[in-house]
């Protein structure tokens, strides 16, 4: 009866499922360990009393104890089930799903923690009246306005990858972005004049970080977006609030910002898919085996509106002012803080091949996977090895794996 209630459950979490990387094949490994370790479980019941009283005191004892102990420890954490809790935030939908028996109590504040990220940091004035950086954005020109340490700190990594990338992520964006509006549902391309304008106020090396936690822009218009790398840091400050609350398996998805905990219950790799770039969700191109990182997607389907038949997206190249082109579909990033991921991935998909790639190959514990849109796709040699902390595997026989990109 228990048991056939536990198969129910895990049933209807899985049903329905939309979610961008889950554990691909969960569902039915979860279902079988869930149905022989509870039989297990149920035989290990009886066992004790008809093993313990025919052996009596000794070592042999001792040790059938210890094994007892630990068959019965491993059966636990084997038929640990998943719980599921989703909320929108950050412009997407967060669901975290943890294998723990007190998800309520963790989860909570994992999502208070998500929602105070967002009433902090988003620039956007559909949502809010007022946030820590719509401050910073309509300060005038020249002075400083104070900001949380959590700002501050996403403000730095913000600003370390534009130096880094030289501007290809630019987190003084927020002229284009609002100019630009892509998600509002009622938008159209801007005018060459004000793409123009706007260009000319975004430029990540006059934005001053103050010694005192302030923060502040010389021109009047100019102003910093965090869109790219937010729901990193707020994965990666989740996944903290779980940790430290002792979880050991868990997704946490924040609409193709993927960040896993630990291995899989029953000891492997996550595996987490790859979304196909073409927008049919659940179609996945290959799969990243991995535990204890982030595999984050950066692409031109999530947020976008067509205008004459031209599709025009969310990532823009500061460069031009226009949605960034460069025959790239999407980039993933795979590595151990989801705000690097994050960053990375927008940072790959407006650099482009091969000077993204380049980047990336160069940079530690990071590596990646990009797609053209022609279905190329190059990885990064850390992805490649069975020896590696995580492996790509392509699934989909109409993309085709590719050496080095060439330039
Ligand atoms: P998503 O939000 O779909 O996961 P990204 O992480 O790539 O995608 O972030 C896109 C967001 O980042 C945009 O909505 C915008 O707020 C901001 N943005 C757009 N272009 C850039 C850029 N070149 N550099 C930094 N931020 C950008
Ligand atoms: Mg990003």
């Amino acid at each position: 009866m228990r048991l056939y209630h536990t198969l129910g459950i895990e049933k209807s979490l899985f049903r329905g499922n939309t979610w961008l990387g889950n554990d691909l094949d969960g569902k039915n490994n979860t279902l079988l360990h869930t149905f022989c370790c509870a039989g297990f479980c149920r035989w290990l019941q009886w066992r004790p009393m008809t093993i313990t009283s025919p052996v009596g005191p000794g070592p042999f004892r001792a040790v059938l104890a210890a094994a007892l102990v630990f068959l019965l420890f491993s059966c636990s954490s084997e038929t640990l089930r998943p719980r599921v809790d989703e909320a929108y935030l950050l412009g997407t939908v967060v669901r975290i799903t943890v294998y723990t028996d007190e998800a309520e109590a963790l989860l909570e504040p994992v999502f208070a923690r998500v929602a105070d990220i967002e009433a902090r940091m988003s620039t956007s004035e559909r949502d809010y009246d007022r946030t820590e950086l719509l401050d910073v954005n309509r300060a005038p020109a020249g002075t400083a306005t104070p900001v949380s340490v959590d700002t501050f700190e996403v403000l730095k990594e913000a600003l370390r990858y534009s130096e880094l990338s030289d501007g290809a992520f630019e987190v003084t964006i927020w002229p284009l972005v609002r100019l630009w509006d892509i998600g509002s549902g009622h938008e159209s391309v801007p005018s060459e004049g004000d793409i123009a304008r706007a260009v000319s106020l975004v430029d990540y090396r006059k934005l001053s970080l103050n010694d005192d936690g302030s923060v502040t822009l010389p021109e009047e218009g100019m102003g910093v977006d965090v869109g790219a790398i937010a729901k990193g840091y707020a994965a990666d400050e989740g996944a903290r609030i779980l940790r430290e609350g002792g979880v050991k398996h868990a997704i946490l998805d924040f609409g193709g910002n993927i960040l896993v905990i630990g291995s899989k219950p029953d000891g492997t790799p996550w595996r987490v898919g790859v979304q196909r770039p073409d927008a049919r969700r659940n179609e996945y191109i290959g799969i990243v085996y991995t535990s204890d990182r982030t595999v984050v997607t950066s692409g031109p389907y999530e947020r976008f509106f067509v205008e004459d038949g031209v599709r025009y997206h969310h990532i823009l190249d500061p460069a031009t002012g226009y949605p960034s082109r460069n025959g790239l579909e999407q980039v993933t990033v795979v590595g151990d803080r989801s705000i690097d991921a994050d960053a990375l991935s927008t940072t790959g998909y407006v650099m482009g091949l091969p000077a993204g790639f380049t980047l990336i190959e160069e940079l530690d514990g990071v590596e990646a996977v990009f797609v053209t849109e022609d279905h190329r796709v190059y990885v990064t040699s850390g992805l490649k090895g069975p020896d590696g902390r995580s492996r790509f595997e392509l699934v989909d026989e109409e993309f085709r794996l590719m050496g080095p990109p060439e330039g």
